[in-house]
């Protein structure tokens, strides 16, 4: 019934199924690759799309890393390539403007949509597919995020952050031989929204419990396979090996698989994804540098998994999560931040996210369970003197 759980991701593309938990589960995407060389299979996608014309997205770190690459594979098959390069100045954005300059490259002719890069490349690509509906493949350059298999675009619009609805890519394909040169703060940054499934996954459970909302085992059980097989072997990604990065790779994409599973972000996002972006949003409206989604996913972790701790949840409801020690080793281990003093986040700030990040977006997790016990406001003042001491 959950044949699922036996398959290679790549098995995975394009999958349907009846779940042991009354839903029946559908994969949208057309093929899945991660491993060592996998990007030659851009040349088999593309023979079975047939366009007429491609569009190559990518920015001027990733033209270089894999884009050039493809590029000239893609022309030497014979097809018609039309290659942008966003340039950035700093980081790279999703915003009006990115998505603009793409938009104004594509004409008639256009039918196939390849990116090459990672976060934001793979937001862009994704709104322009959904409102155009040209397919787009993702190739990914660096296992930052959890984004590749995901179907929303979080955009920054107005110099807000706004989750648009989207599509999923036709195909993803992540070459490990790639990913392990990615800049070693994406590699942390990718290990950190693993680390943060943890929390999401106890959050699903506590409102399971509490609320009796929809819950699927299948899905759990997935996530928990792949994010384990990633804490086996830290050394391996702190070394760069392919493997290992590999490894890291795939837990993101099949975190975005179980979303597609449970048709929503549940099992891959509850309160210390919250945190990290309302922290984003703060430092975005006073035009301040944020950190890396992942990074600040990681210590939204730590955060969560302290107030579980503090409510006693394991006690009270049986649900188990890694304790804060554990999951500060972790962070530890990859030479990620592990406190939000580390991560740049101001005392203030910090104190006001404990007890206005549940404001996000309507979803039981922890803070919310700790506002309805009247905890929350404890909470928020026991941790930041946790972190940054009494004055
Ligand atoms: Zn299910
Ligand atoms: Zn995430």
């Amino acid at each position: 019934m959950d044949e699922i759980l036996n398959k290679p991701i790549k098995e995975m593309a394009n999958m349907e199924f009846e779940c042991s938990c009354g839903k029946h589960h559908k994969i949208e995407m057309k093929h899945i690759y991660v491993g060592q060389g996998v990007s030659s299979k851009i040349v088999d996608i593309v023979k079975e799309v047939l366009p007429k014309q491609i569009l190559l997205v990518s920015d001027n770190n990733t033209y270089d890393a894999l884009g050039r690459a493809v590029e000239g594979k893609l022309k030497e098959a014979g097809y018609i390539i039309n290659s942008i390069v966003l340039s950035r100045q700093g980081d790279l954005v999703p915003d009006e403007r990115a998505i603009g300059r793409v938009l104004v490259e594509i004409d008639d002719n256009t039918e196939l949509l390849v990116a090459v890069g990672s976060g934001s490349i793979n937001d862009i690509a994704r709104i322009i597919s959904a409102k155009t509906k040209i397919p787009y493949v993702i190739m990914g350059t660096a296992p930052s995020m959890d984004g590749y298999a995901s179907t929303v675009s979080p955009l920054i619009i107005d110099e807000t952050k706004v989750t648009y609805p989207g599509v999923a890519p036709y195909a993803i394909i992540a070459d490990s031989n790639i990913m392990k040169d990615a800049p070693f703060e994406m590699i942390c940054a990718g290990f950190g929204d693993i680390l943060g499934k943890y929390t999401a996954l106890s959050d699903w459970m506590l409102s399971h419990k509490m609320n009796d909302e929809y819950f699927c085992h299948t899905t759990e059980t997935l996530v928990r396979e792949a994010m384990n097989k990633c804490f086996e072997n830290i050394e391996g990604a702190v070394n760069r090996d392919a493997k290992a990065i590999g490894d890291i790779a795939e837990a993101l994409i099949l975190s975005g698989v179980a979303m597609t599973l449970s048709g929503n972000s549940r099992p891959a996002s509850g309160a210390e994804h919250h945190l990290s972006h309302y922290w984003e949003i703060d430092k975005i409206s006073r035009k301040l540098e944020h950190p890396l989604h992942g990074n600040s996913v990681g210590v939204g972790t730590v955060i969560s998994a302290l107030i579980y701790k503090e409510l006693k949840i394991e006690e009270k409801y049986g649900i188990k999560v890694p304790s804060p020690e554990e999951i500060i080793k972790l962070l530890d281990s990859i030479g990620a931040a592990s406190s939000p003093k580390t991560l740049g986040i101001e005392k203030e700030l910090f104190h006001r996210s404990v007890i206005h990040a549940l404001e996000i977006r309507p979803r039981y997790t922890i803070l919310q369970y700790a506002k309805n016990e009247n905890k929350l406001e404890e909470c928020a003042d026991k941790l930041t003197n946790l972190f940054y001491g009494e004055e």
